[in-house]
């Protein structure tokens, strides 16, 4: 099938995530056909340096054949198992129980789902089934912060800080209070660590109050934003509003599904502040995007409270792909990836990544730098002093993707003018160098 078929096919049929749909009927699909290690190439044959690693989640890189055969080898032996009614596989019980060992603390339950939004929706389900079960069920209002995301379920939409997951849709979020991000480089408060880290806790504090002490069901926030900009807190933040969230008895929900699987450095972004949460949710890492797949970590309390508060009764949450054997095969085969040298190798590139992209604030779009490990981005501005977004008309998440593409590279151009980074923790040297030589040409053709 010729690419040009395809691109009319896709126009009439495919109905595309997060896109805008006539706009994308205008400029048409753009196919990808094959990959291997960091690099992707189009129908066109045209390759690139994948600087985001597909959706934030091909932490393994393209084409690890091992991962291919355990996938083929668990469909082979047993290419279906419902987790539902007691019933299990053996790669689910063990994936489970492997998460559990190296998870931070005491979160040691595990709930499986497809993938991130419905982890988060599974939190949300949790948290209200505990607060019942504790004899709470008042608690039924959830705060995040904005310019977070934490999925597009019709629930975890709500979570979500981004305009654009509420836009249009009507839906009643009454139950979801925001407060301000920590976004160092545009704070009111300005940039000092402990200055951003009052802040943020006294606006919670505020906000529980505001909305009654004794209503606040759960916290919930990304370790680092991602798709709010590669938005990175101060050192001491998180570990801040995990200890305030104690002291007013509120769950602190942990939301790693980017951050989780290396993307930092350590296999959770948690233990970057020694903090245990709650709560916590994980995908894409976690099977490196080649199966669809995502985990709830539940710690102790809070699933000992649901189980005995449910009893001998089931407790209805479940879906028919809950702890999928040859996801969690794949997830087997994905951790000892990890462990036999992919981390190791994703803190050696963090470092060259974010040096390299240190190297381009000499740049006169370059406004800020930020990010930890393979998890960055780079924000522009026309003026550094004033700190001067680009304007609108330069339309960023699509003028400046595609000279980055036509230049050999992807990563993801935010409408606001902030270019994130997040690629394969496999990334040689090369790879990363290259991600940096072709960032700035990318830049000097946007001046
Ligand atoms: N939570 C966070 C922090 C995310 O970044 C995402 C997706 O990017 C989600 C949840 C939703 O995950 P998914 O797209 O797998 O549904």
């Amino acid at each position: 099938m010729t690419s040009n078929s395809l691109v009319e096919l896709d126009r009439a049929h495919l109905v595309h995530p997060v896109a805008s749909y006539r706009g994308h009927e205008r400029a048409g699909v753009r196919v990808l056909k094959s990959a291997k290690g960091a690099i992707v190439t189009d129908a066109t044959g045209h390759s690139m340096i994948d600087g985001f690693a597909g959706l934030w989640c091909v932490n393994a890189g393209y084409g690890v054949e091992s991962i291919v055969e355990a996938a083929a080898k668990q469909m082979r032996e047993l290419p279906y198992a419902t987790g539902y009614f007691s019933l299990g596989s053996e790669s689910a019980i063990r994936l489970a129980a492997e998460l559990a060992d190296r998870a931070p603390g005491d979160l040691n339950h595990v709930y499986f789902t497809l993938g991130g939004s419905d982890a988060v929706d599974s939190t949300v389900r949790f948290v209200r089934y505990y607060q019942h079960a504790r004899g709470t069920p008042q608690k039924d209002q959830f705060i995040s912060l904005a310019s977070g995301y934490h999925g597009s379920s019709t629930v975890g939409a709500g979570l979500t800080a981004l305009p654009l997951f509420h836009a249009g849709f009507g839906l009643p979020f009454d139950w979801q209070h925001k407060i301000p991000s920590h976004y160092a480089y545009r704070n009111p408060v300005g940039s000092d660590p402990a200055a951003i880290i009052a802040a943020s806790v006294a606006a919670l504090r505020a906000k529980v109050e505001e909305i009654g002490p004794d209503r606040v069901a759960a916290f919930y926030a990304e370790p680092i934003q991602g798709s709010g900009g590669v938005l990175v807190p101060p050192d001491g933040w998180m570990k801040a509003m995990r200890e305030v969230c104690r002291e007013l008895d509120i769950l602190f929900v942990a939301d790693e599904v980017i951050t989780g699987f290396g993307r930092t450095g350590p296999l959770f972004a948690c233990t970057d502040e020694g903090i245990v949460p709650d709560l916590m949710t994980t995908a894409k890492g976690l099977t490196s995007g080649y199966v669809p797949m995502g985990a709830v970590f539940l710690s102790d309390h809070v699933y000992n409270t649901i189980a005995d508060g449910a009893g001998e009764s089931a407790v209805g949450h479940g879906y028919t792909y809950s702890a999928h054997p040859v996801s969690a095969a794949v997830g087997l085969e994905v951790l000892r990836l990890y462990e036999a040298g992919l981390l190791e190798n994703g803190r050696r590139a963090g470092a060259r990544l974010m040096a390299g992209l240190r190297s381009l604030s000499d740049h006169p779009l370059v406004g800020d730098v930020r990010g930890r490990g393979m998890l960055a981005a780079i924000e522009l501005v026309t003026d550094k002093a004033r700190k001067t977004p680009l304007p609108a008309a330069a339309d960023p998440s699509h003028r400046i993707f595609d000279r980055a593409w036509d230049n050999g590279l992807v990563i993801r151009a935010f409408a606001t003018g902030i270019l994130g980074y997040a690629p394969p923790l496999c990334c040689t040297d090369a790879d990363i160098d290259g991600i940096i030589e072709r960032t700035r040409m990318t830049l000097d053709q946007t001046l």
